[in-house]
């Protein structure tokens, strides 16, 4: 943990709840990369921070401050902030056959694939100019040839955001009337054979998943996105969610899912992050996190900088699962977000809750 990020978490046990916080210039800060906080931690204080949640306010105006801070600042209103533990008004009765579902997941896949992933070098998707065999390519087709020997159709989704070269994502498809999407990106922030929790860990869990219910036929279709280009402002589901529309499939799309770190179990907690329209929703989410899993589930929002926000803003039912964020992995966004201290017995449960969600929302018959 850098200084800045300990001063800033000290900061927070001194400074009252957002309650007592008073209204006016809070701003929900939408960047936590190490680097972008130590050049910009000293323009502000924090006003509230739980998990994923931090506001803070400027010190200066909001004019005088660097443009990529405020590019980070979103104005929030009063009750559009929460972060804490789901409440327990939903209940969920267990299903055998659900459980038996969830019982095929296994940790050691989604070890295998994630350090796999971790493996092919830089996966930074703006990095793909630089390298004739970049990471972020061999990831991408590591991933394809996965999803196409479980049996799905691959889609490569490639868009233009560079001069020379196009981002591609990559989705596992089989079609249907309506869809579950399952988001995970696949490219990191460009450290050597890093990024194993961010985001090795979801897209390895994607894989996982979509073996798992290789062997069940569904009455709604799927649709696994390994996205690129999340690190450079979620570039790949942005693009993903554009296509979609443009083919008249983004309002078949009924429920939207994302996984973006997986693997560091701080102490049991997942938080379950959406927008306040779908509070209910992720109550639901998190009632099955109680039935289904060893996991406590805590809700946060609004929601920002993952896959899951295309999907929000296009008003599908959507939300990200991610492991504790107070004060986060250490090594996110660091050339040390290795496999090493990882748990994937955590990313699994992650993993069984999200085909709960589906298996919830899809009939699900065993071939
Ligand atoms: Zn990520």
């Amino acid at each position: 943990m850098s200084k800045m990020l300990l001063s800033l978490s000290l900061l927070a046990l001194l400074l009252p709840p957002l309650s007592a916080a008073g209204g006016g210039d809070a701003y929900l800060l939408t960047e936590r990369d190490p680097f972008f906080l130590a050049r910009n931690g000293i323009y502000l204080s924090v006003a509230y921070d739980k998990g994923r949640t931090r506001l803070v306010r400027p010190l200066l105006p909001y004019d005088s401050l660097p443009a990529e801070l405020r590019a980070a600042l979103r104005p929030v209103a009063p009750g559009e902030v929460r972060n804490e533990p789901a409440g327990s008004f939903a209940k969920v009765e267990a299903d055998p056959a659900v459980r038996d579902l969830l019982s095929r997941v296994d940790p050691r896949n989604i070890s295998a694939w994630a350090e796999r992933l971790t493996m092919t070098g830089k996966r930074s998707a703006g990095a793909l100019d630089l390298s004739p065999a970049s990471g972020n390519r061999l990831a991408a087709d590591m991933i394809a040839d996965e999803l196409g020997r479980l049996g799905y159709a691959v889609e490569r989704h490639c868009y233009r955001t560079r001069k020379k070269d196009d981002e591609c994502n990559v989705a596992g498809r089989r079609e249907g009337e309506r869809y579950v999407l399952v988001a995970a990106h696949f490219d990191t922030v460009g450290h050597e054979n890093a990024g194993a929790d961010d985001n090795a860990s979801g897209a390895a869990a994607l894989l996982e998943m979509a073996r798992v219910l290789a062997a069940y036929r569904s009455d709604l279709g799927l649709i696994f996105l390994a996205a690129n280009g999340e690190e450079t402002g979620i570039a790949g589901s942005y693009a993903y969610a554009k296509k979609l529309r443009a083919s008249g499939e983004l309002s078949k799309v009924a429920w939207a899912i994302n996984m973006d770190m997986v693997a560091y179990n701080k102490d049991g907690v997942i938080e379950l992050e959406t927008n306040g329209e779908f509070a209910a929703h992720a109550e639901w989410v998190a009632a099955l996190a109680r039935v289904y899993t060893g996991m406590t589930p805590h809700i946060a929002m609004p929601a920002w900088g993952s896959d899951h926000v295309p999907f929000l803003e296009a008003g599908i039912p959507t939300y990200l699962s991610i492991e504790h964020w107070d004060d986060h992995n250490p090594c996110y966004h660091r050339p040390c977000d290795t496999m090493q201290g990882l748990d994937w017995d955590f990313a699994a449960d992650i993993a069984r809750l999200n085909l709960a969600v589906i298996a919830g929302k899809a009939r699900l018959t065993p071939n």
